[in-house]
């Protein structure tokens, strides 16, 4: 069983599952394991047949803090403003910076196939009072409070702190105040300049009612207060928050012993490392999610979060590695699989719902996209290096007959990927360029077992009905030959790659001449064998 269905079997009720974030910045491909969780854990309870609501919070009234992200004009007035206060420093139609940025990210989860049921905007709820009957409860329970921070996280607060910020009615800032008493009506607040580093306040104290979008409660309250605001049920967060004593031990905390409510049920997930390799150099790559969106689709993107327990680390290295291209031969696996196709090596349980959990489209017919003719990624960036190939038909004669409409889609979606891949994130020995003549001095440099070999490699592939018509068959001659031949796998490819690339290095060698004419292949393999015109070598295999 998958996780998420044994999440699912685990619950009864109807479910609420929520999210929220703070919207700031760009969106790092890492943090969207969250959504994607999210996401599946709300098919898997919909599929056990479980009513379940998916809310997504933006936290627009914390304060911006964020200076790198302002116009310098705009660094003195809007630090410490509530983001949903802050002007939109794109000026593209936005009414504020926070829904600039919640835009991005809201596009961004719907083009992954997570559609929450409602978002829900801070800035516009505290304005309607639903916030001030927990904003009173905090206030009155201020000790109580103090005493769960020291209690659960060794903060030791001032005892005249309160747990909710105002918004200035001098300045606007929210980040520089801080509550110091309560009349049960109104607090007592001062706007200190040097409350915090990146934003100054202005000086001004004094009472003022903390209701209806005048005050806003310290984060982990405001947290817990949304649980019970919406009947939250499931919220799955992230490792940095679930430490121990960390922020979600103290929102539970809140929501026990203040608001007098079960916290729901937590699913923490591990970290996505992109690798300490250099992601924002060599060619101007980055870890922003739009960036790798650009390379991974989205049904690979799902997949990569989702196949591994929510509570494992994924280590994602795409600069100059294959990961990309074996996620996609991941996918293509477990797609084979789910269709009852055999597949090499070992395959997790539960990977048919892990398939399923991956399409963007939650009621996708999963039997008929797993068997869909997806080509093979690595395949693809090859023949987009081979000069006067017709892939639609290279592909089409792969599968046997021509693609139908969702086929030529993926087809048209894997092209894309791997034309990107090839421009920015593939490693030196996936770009190849086919030698139209034999590079007679990488020929030279072999030994004669290694050129013998080549002959055998010819004689083998003319002496069966047809030519191997795939890179797997291709592939599974290459190894048989060389296992014939007593000659170690290594030696056998850096063969290949003299033959074709005139060095020592390539891609996967049976795609690679897969990818070329089978009568060039043939030619060029005997060519290789004999490169003086001497009788072909003695050891074929025919
Ligand atoms: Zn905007
Ligand atoms: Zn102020």
């Amino acid at each position: 069983m998958d996780w998420a269905d044994e999440l699912a079997a685990s619950v009864s009720g109807p479910q609420v599952v929520n999210d929220s974030k703070t919207p700031s910045g760009t969106v790092h491909v890492g943090s969207l394991r969250g959504p994607v969780i999210l996401d599946v854990i709300v098919r898997a309870l919909r599929r056990a047949g479980v009513d379940t609501t998916l809310l997504y919070g933006i936290d627009d009234m914390d304060p911006m803090d964020a200076q790198a992200l302002l116009t310098p004009d705009a660094i003195d007035t809007e630090m410490g403003r509530p983001l949903a206060h802050v002007p939109d420093q794109a000026a593209d139609g936005h009414a504020s910076y926070a829904r600039h940025h919640a835009q991005t990210f809201i596009d961004i989860f719907a083009g992954l196939g997570v559609q929450p049921d409602r978002y829900y905007w801070m800035s516009d709820i505290y304005p309607t009072g639903a916030m001030d009957g927990f904003i009173r409860t905090a206030l009155d329970r201020a000790a109580n409070v103090r005493e769960i921070y020291r209690r659960i996280a060794n903060v030791q607060h001032p005892d005249d702190w309160h747990p909710i910020q105002v918004v200035c009615p001098t300045c606007a800032r929210i980040g520089t105040t801080i509550v110091t008493k309560w009349d049960g009506e109104r607090v007592f607040f001062e706007c200190r300049e040097q409350l915090v580093t990146w934003a100054r306040g202005c000086g001004r104290s004094g009472w003022i009612s903390p209701f209806g979008g005048a005050g806003k409660l310290g984060w982990n309250l405001e947290w817990a207060a949304q649980w019970s605001l919406f009947g939250v049920t499931i919220e799955p967060c992230g490792k940095d928050l679930s430490t121990a004593g960390g922020s979600r031990d103290r929102a539970d905390a809140i929501a026990r012993e203040i608001f007098e409510r079960e916290p729901p049920l937590n699913v923490p997930y591990e970290f996505l490392n992109i690798g300490g390799k250099k992601m924002s150099t060599s060619k101007g790559r980055g870890a922003a999610a739009h960036e790798i969106a650009d390379v991974v689709p989205p049904e690979q993107l799902r997949f990569m979060f989702i196949r591994p327990r929510p509570n494992q680390v994924i280590e994602f290295e795409p600069e100059g590695t294959d990961a990309i291209p074996r996620l996609f031969d991941e996918f293509d696996r477990f797609a084979a699989a789910t269709a009852g196709r055999p597949v090499r090596g070992e395959i997790a349980p539960g990977f048919e719902a892990t398939f399923a959990y991956s399409l963007l489209d939650p009621n996708a017919d999963v039997a008929a996209q797993a068997t869909l003719f997806r080509p093979a990624f690595s395949h693809l960036a090859l023949l987009l290096q081979i000069p006067n190939v017709d892939l639609a038909a290279r592909v089409a004669a792969e599968k046997g007959s021509p693609l139908d409409e969702r086929e030529a889609a993926t087809f048209d979606e894997r092209v894309r990927a791997a034309r990107a891949w090839l421009e920015t994130y593939a490693p030196e020995r996936a770009v190849v360029a086919i030698r139209d003549a034999l590079p007679a001095d990488a020929i030279a440099a072999l030994d004669d077992d290694q050129r013998r070999y080549l002959g055998a490699l010819a004689d083998a592939a003319l002496s069966a009905d047809a030519l191997p018509a795939s890179g797997e068959a291709w592939q599974d001659l290459i190894f048989a030959v060389a296992g014939e031949a007593g000659l170690p796998n290594g030696r056998a490819f850096a063969a290949l790659y003299a033959a074709f690339l005139g060095r020592s290095n390539g891609p996967r060698a049976g795609w690679l001449l897969a990818s070329l004419d089978g009568r060039f292949v043939t030619a060029r393999l005997r060519e290789s064998a004999s490169p003086d015109g001497a009788p072909p070598g003695v050891g074929g295999a025919a």
